[in-house]
């Protein structure tokens, strides 16, 4: 099965155009859907989700007509939304029997079957009689793919699912979404990047309602590599370094900035040959699309 989205478009009332002539083709595997915050990730998501209209353009999954059946949609949908809400004063398990009986599993001896493998598969059987309440923000989150993967779905969202998570606890997510890509489309959106290096076999990324460049994670790096500079200056001089140079990205390092220039040749021999990666490729993407906007 494959989604694919043409020609999409969505302008709130507000006037933000959203989502900007958008254009992708996402098969099955973890699909990394990479932005700033701002980017349309969000609007997008909730689109394919059946959650909000798109102005123009179409959505099919498979042979099915996204944005007008939206029932044969949810049928097939594990959504993982952004803003994840649970009652606080009810368990686990019971929290999960009652999401399985509103999707159509009426028998409850399956119905307690499928909660009690699923709460096994997110690790958190041995939680299933707490109350959701008492849930750290990592449990909450692996709660929550336990409510999206009922159902067995085909196509699974997840929006932001890593933001305010411990390294321990991200670490752990990840490892479940890997587990669950191998037979159904995982759309990852984030502004994390390294959540797309550790999880992601195909991507696009996003700015200002527009895919700005889409590709195999290991492909897009390979389109800058060797074009990426690194310096380690004092904090006062960075200002100078940006206007000589297209600095990428700053960051401090024991105590000093270290910056990344793309440049195709070496900018002077102050500066060193990276061995670039995808927040390299980001930041350059993102910095071209925000040029264009200045100019
Ligand atoms: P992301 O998920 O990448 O952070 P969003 O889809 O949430 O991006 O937002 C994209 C743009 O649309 C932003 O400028 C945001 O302020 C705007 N936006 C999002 N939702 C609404 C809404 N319901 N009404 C008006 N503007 C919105």
């Amino acid at each position: 099965m494959e989604l694919r989205i043409e020609n999409l478009n969505k302008t709130y009332g507000n006037g933000v155009h959203a989502i900007n002539n958008c254009n992708l083709t996402i098969d099955q595997g973890m699909y990394g859907l990479l932005g700033p915050n701002g980017a349309g990730k969000s609007s997008l998501m909730r689109t394919i989700a059946t959650l909000q209209e798109a102005d123009s353009g179409s959505i099919t999954l498979g042979d099915i007509d996204v944005l007008n059946d939206k029932d044969a949609v949810r049928r097939i949908l594990g959504y993982l939304p952004q803003e994840f809400g649970v009652y606080p004063k009810v368990s686990a398990e019971n929290m999960l029997d009652h999401v399985a009986g509103l999707k159509g599993i009426n028998n409850r001896k399956e119905r307690k079957e499928l909660v009690g493998a699923l709460l096994n598969r997110v690790n958190l059987y041995d939680k299933r009689k707490s109350n959701l309440g008492t849930f750290s923000g990592g449990m909450k989150q692996r709660f929550g793919i336990a409510q999206a993967l009922l159902g067995n779905p085909k196509l699974i969202i997840v929006d932001e699912p890593t933001a305010g998570l411990d390294p321990t606890e991200r670490n752990r997510f990840h490892n479940l979404l890997s587990e669950i890509g191998e037979n159904t489309i995982v759309i990852l959106s984030t502004h994390i990047v390294e959540d797309v290096t550790n999880l992601c076999n195909d991507m696009a990324i996003i700015c200002l309602g527009q895919v700005i460049t889409t590709g195999h994670p290991a492909e897009l790096v390979k389109e800058v590599q060797g074009s990426v500079w690194s310096k380690s200056i004092n904090k006062a001089d960075l200002q100078a370094h940006m206007e000589a140079f297209r600095v990428i990205s700053t960051r401090l390092k024991a105590g000093k900035t270290e910056i990344h220039v793309f440049s195709e040749n070496q900018p002077d021999s102050s500066f060193a040959a990276v061995n670039a990666d995808l927040e390299d490729v980001y930041f350059t993407r993102i910095g071209e699309r925000m040029e264009l906007e200045l100019v």
